[in-house]
C-alpha cells in the first residue's frame, strides 16, 4: 500500500478537489491511503470561532455558518451520485450540528477549555475526508470514509497531542490494512486523533502531514506522499530567485536544517516517523502532478561522485535559504586574555532572558552570535555589558547554504566566496559536522546574495 497525503490548500475547492481525485484514481493499483487537511482556510476559520468564544465577541456561529454553506456548495459540486452525495451530506450536517452545539455551550458557560477546543478544530479534517471520500465514490471508486478517533491513538495533550505509536499501529492494522486487502481506498482526516479517555484530540497546526507519517511507518507503506501547492523542496524560494528548480532529492537532515534555517516546505518531526522507517516519502504538486516533485530521503546516495556545481542529490549544494530580521552581536572580553569563565557568563545573561542563540563563532576574547531580532535588545546588551564590551548590529540577514555533504567537499567555499565577493560579509559560519554554511550580510543585501550564490552554485 502507499499512503497519499493531501493538503488544505489541494482541496480548496471544487476544482481542486476534483484534480485530486483524478490523482487518486490513476494510483488505485498501488492501493492508496488517502489522508487529508481541512479545506483551505477551514482550519483558520475554526481557530478564529474559537478565539471570539473566549474573547466573548459575538460571531462565532457567523462563522460556523459560512463553514457550513462552503461544505454544503463543495459537496454538491464533487459528490456527483446521488447516494454518496446524500451520505456525504449526512455526514457534513452531524458535523455541523456539533460544531453549533459546542460554540452555545461555549457561550453559556462563558468558558473554552483546550478539551473542547480541539473538538472543535477536529471538525475541518472531519468534514473534507468524507466529501473526498463522495467525490472518489462518485468517479466508480470504492473509497471509504475512516474516523480519524478509530485509527489515530494519542495522549492527552490537547493542542499538541503526541501519537502513540504502538496503539495507532495496532489500529491501522486493524482497520485500514483489510480494507486495503478488499480492494477499498481508505479516506481518512489527518491532525485528529483520540486519547485513551476518549476525547477527540488534535496533533498541533499542521499535523496531518505527522498522521500521514505515523500511518505509513504504522502499515508499513511502500511509499508515502506529501501532495502540496509547491514541486517539491526548490533550490531557493523562488519569490528570491525566479530561476530556483525542484530538488530531485534531499536528505532528512537536509530538509532539517532548511527549516531550522528559515524555508522548509515540510516540518521534519512530522515526516521522522516514516523517514526513521526507510519509507521512501515524496513531495510533490497537485496542481502539477506530472512534475515528479522532491524525494527526502534517509541518506546521500553512497558512490555518488560530488560536484559542487549541483543542486540534485548527492550534489554538495541542496538548497539556500534565509532568515531575515536578525541581529548580530559580536562580544569583547573586557577580562584578561585566555581568563576562564567568559562563555559561562555570557550564555548565563542568554539563559536567563531566554534568548535563543542561533549561530556562533569563537575566538580566544570575542564571542559573535547571531538571534532573531527581539524587544529584550536593550536589556540584552545592558545586561551583557557586565562582562563584556557589546557591539550590537540589526538589520543584517542570515543566508544559509544547506547540504550534508558541505563539509566532505572540496571547492564549495571557494564558490561561496566568489559568489559574494562584492558583499560586505559580517559573520560566517560552518561547523565541523555542519551542513550549513551560513553568513551574515546587511538585510538590504539579502536578496542579491542569494540570487547570486544561486547562480554561482546551481549552474
Ligand atoms: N488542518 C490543520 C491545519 O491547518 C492540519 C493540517 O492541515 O495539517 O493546521
Ligand atoms: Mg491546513
Amino acid at each position: 500500500m502507499i499512503v497519499m497525503k493531501f493538503g488544505g490548500s489541494s482541496v480548496k475547492n471544487a476544482e481542486a478537489v476534483d484534480r485530486v481525485s483524478g490523482i487518486i484514481q490513476a494510483r488505485v493499483a498501488q492501493r492508496p491511503v488517502v489522508v487529508v487537511s481541512a479545506t483551505g482556510d477551514t482550519t483558520d476559520e475554526l481557530v478564529e470561532i474559537l478565539d471570539l468564544l473566549e474573547a466573548g465577541q459575538p460571531g462565532a456561529a457567523d462563522i460556523a455558518a459560512r463553514i457550513a454553506q462552503s461544505h454544503a456548495e463543495l459537496v454538491a459540486e464533487v459528490v456527483t451520485d446521488a447516494q454518496e452525495q446524500e451520505k456525504a451530506r449526512e455526514k457534513i450536517s452531524a458535523e455541523i450540528a456539533r460544531l453549533n452545539d459546542m460554540i452555545s455551550a461555549m457561550e453559556r458557560l462563558g468558558d473554552v477549555s483546550m478539551r473542547s477546543r480541539d473538538a472543535v478544530l477536529s471538525v475541518g479534517e472531519r468534514m473534507s475526508a468524507p466529501i473526498l471520500a463522495g467525490s472518489l465514490a462518485s468517479r466508480g471508486i470504492d473509497a471509504v470514509y475512516v474516523d480519524p478517533s478509530d485509527v489515530m491513538a494519542t495522549d492527552d495533550a490537547y493542542g499538541a497531542a503526541v501519537p502513540d505509536m504502538g496503539l495507532t499501529e495496532q489500529q491501522s492494522l486493524a482497520v485500514i490494512v483489510p480494507l486495503g486487502e478488499q480492494g477499498k481506498v481508505p479516506v481518512i482526516g489527518g491532525y485528529v486523533g483520540r486519547s485513551a479517555k476518549g476525547a477527540i484530540t488534535t496533533l498541533g497546526r499542521g499535523g496531518s502531514d505527522l498522521t500521514a507519517s505515523v500511518i505509513a511507518k504504522s502499515i508499513a507503506a511502500e511509499a508515502l506522499e506529501f501532495w502540496k501547492d509547491v514541486d517539491g523542496i526548490l533550490s531557493a524560494d523562488p519569490r528570491i530567485v525566479p530561476e530556483a528548480k525542484p530538488l530531485a532529492a534531499i536528505t532528512f537532515r537536509e530538509a532539517q536544517e532548511l527549516t531550522f534555517l528559515g524555508s522548509g516546505v515540510l516540518h521534519p518531526a512530522s515526516i521522522q516517523p516514516a523517514v526513521e522507517a526507510g519509507i521512501p516519502v515524496r513531495v510533490r504538486n497537485s496542481y502539477r502532478p506530472e512534475s515528479p516533485g522532491t524525494e527526502i530521503r534517509k541518506f546521500k546516495p553512497s558512490g555518488m561522485i560530488i560536484d559542487a556545481n549541483g543542486g540534485e542529490a548527492g550534489k554538495a549544494v541542496a538548497s539556500i535559504t534565509c532568515k531575515r530580521r536578525q541581529v548580530l552581536v559580536n562580544l569583547y572580553s573586557t577580562r584578561m586574555i585566555g581568563a576562564s569563565g567568559f562563555l559561562r557568563r555570557v550564555f548565563e545573561v542568554f539563559d536567563r532572558l531566554k534568548i535563543s542563540v542561533d549561530h556562533i563563532a569563537t575566538s580566544e576574547v570575542n564571542i559573535t552570535v547571531t538571534l532573531k531580532d527581539t524587544d529584550k535588545l536593550a536589556q540584552l546588551q545592558a545586561e551583557l555589558t557586565e562582562t563584556a564590551k557589546v557591539d550590537v548590529v540589526r538589520d543584517v540577514g542570515v543566508v544559509s547554504v544547506v547540504g550534508e555533504l558541505l563539509s566532505a567537499t572540496s571547492g564549495v567555499a571557494a564558490h561561496i566566496f566568489s559568489a559574494l565577493k562584492d558583499f560586505n560579509i559580517l559573520f560566517i559560519t560552518h561547523g565541523g559536522a555542519s551542513t550549513n554554511v551560513s553568513m551574515v550580510v546587511r538585510d538590504r543585501d539579502v536578496e542579491a546574495a542569494i540570487r547570486s550564490l544561486h547562480q554561482q552554485l546551481f549552474h
